[in-house]
């Protein structure tokens, strides 16, 4: 990474209407009623010390932490409670992100540890679900543009740029990833809302953890969704990230929509670079994106599955847990679940590779329906042992 000059909102060099006009403690958020990762772990100390630093980009660390203050909690997971606002967010502000890294995967030291990346999804074994059970599967990552601010922070411009640097790098996409791009700002509401209830498309900007962020401004503006002809290989543009990159299919076929991602994920990565592009990377955070929770690989492998007897025992929380499994409703993060039907995915991105966490998902899921069919036969289960969260 490189160094940066800290500027201070206090120098003199700026003009007077910036200066600080109230001791750092006055402004320490109440966060007495919250529980996220950031309210945790934010000392009146960390607080005074980077409160009046900026990123090269003007981001702050009030920027940073509002979507936490906003948010004191969640009602299905633990949030994260703060963004960044730009890819040096996490080494200006690294006293307040580095415990929040720790604490949100679970140990990982961000100044310590390095991260792996594998995409070589040939190693991946039992791929294929019990379709009974299993009614869709998914991989998702994010990426972000090096040298362009992340949605929170982006001006409209560098999202319009995000959004030119990404359609014209898909459209070298070839042979059963052909696709094309459908910008929000042109499509129908019919249309949108088609594409939502398809679980193709990200949800309108109503989640306040987004909102808060700063992450809906001027929507749909340079917003939409590329997808190949199959719909089974889709870009997100300008959502939570620059980029969210997605293969999905209906029934239990893991393996297939993790080798289809790895070789599109590789293919856009190429595209971009031959534009003079790269995506925001590091050794010890692994690919950068706006959320730190996403921080690594990035990567959510998850699969909409029924688990109507499971799901009402009450050890299910305790063996996804042990399995690392994270669940959701299927209609998103916001979601409850409906009819026994769950969203289950990893609970990590960094420390393990996209091959370890898939694999991960593939071993916890088939756990899982095996659970469920012991119960529908009145016989007994047991929660698992707890998995290690990265390889130490
Ligand atoms: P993400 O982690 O990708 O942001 P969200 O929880 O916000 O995921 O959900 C985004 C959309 O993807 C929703 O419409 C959701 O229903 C859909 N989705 C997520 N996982 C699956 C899956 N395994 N099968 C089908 N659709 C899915
Ligand atoms: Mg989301």
């Amino acid at each position: 990474m490189p160094r940066y000059e800290l500027q201070r909102k206090g120098d003199s060099t700026l003009p007077a209407m910036f200066h600080v006009v109230s001791p750092n403690s006055a402004d320490f958020p109440d966060l007495r009623k919250h529980n996220n990762c950031m309210a945790n772990a934010l000392t009146p100390a960390i607080y005074a010390k980077l409160r009046d630093r900026v990123t090269p980009n003007n981001w702050t660390l009030d920027q940073c932490i509002q979507t936490g203050v906003d948010n004191p909690g969640h009602p299905f997971i633990k949030t994260v409670g703060m963004v960044a606002g730009d890819e040096e967010s996490y080494e200006v502000f690294a006293e307040i992100f580095d415990p929040v890294i720790k604490d949100r995967h679970n140990g990982y030291d961000p100044r310590t540890m390095k991260h792996p990346t594998d995409l070589d999804a040939s190693k991946i074994s039992s791929g294929m679900f019990d379709e009974r059970y299993v009614l869709s599967s998914r991989v998702r990552t994010g990426r972000s543009i090096r040298g362009l601010s992340l949605p929170p922070a982006c001006s409209r411009a560098e999202r319009r740029e995000v959004e030119k640097v990404v359609i014209q790098a898909l459209s070298g996409l070839k042979g059963d990833l052909t696709g094309r791009y459908y910008s929000l700002s042109e499509m129908t509401d019919l249309e949108q809302q088609r594409l939502i209830d398809e679980h193709f498309l990200f949800d309108k900007p109503v989640s306040p953890l987004l909102t808060a962020a700063g992450m809906a401004r001027d929507w749909p503006d340079a917003r939409g969704i590329w997808h190949n002809n199959d719909k089974n290989f889709l870009i997100w543009v300008n959502e939570e990230d620059h980029t969210r990159i997605i293969s999905m299919e209906k029934g239990g076929n893991m393996k297939r929509v993790f080798e289809r991602f790895c070789r599109g994920l590789k293919q856009v990565e190429h595209l971009i670079q031959e534009r003079g592009w790269e995506f925001m990377w590091n050794e010890r955070l692994g690919y950068v994106l706006t959320c730190p929770s996403n921080l690594g690989t990035g990567l959510r492998a998850g699969v909409h599955v029924r688990l109507p007897k499971l799901s009402k025992d009450p050890r299910f929380s305790k063996i996804l847990e042990n399995l690392r499994l994270q669940k959701r409703g299927t209609g998103g993060v916001d979601t409850a679940a409906v009819g026994d039907v769950f969203d289950i995915s990893n609970n990590d991105r960094l420390g393990r590779s996209e091959v370890e966490l898939v694999q991960m998902v593939i071993d916890g899921v088939n756990y899982l329906i095996e659970c469920e069919k012991r119960l529908e036969k009145g016989q007994d289960i047991k929660i698992p042992n707890p998995l290690p969260q990265f390889r130490k």
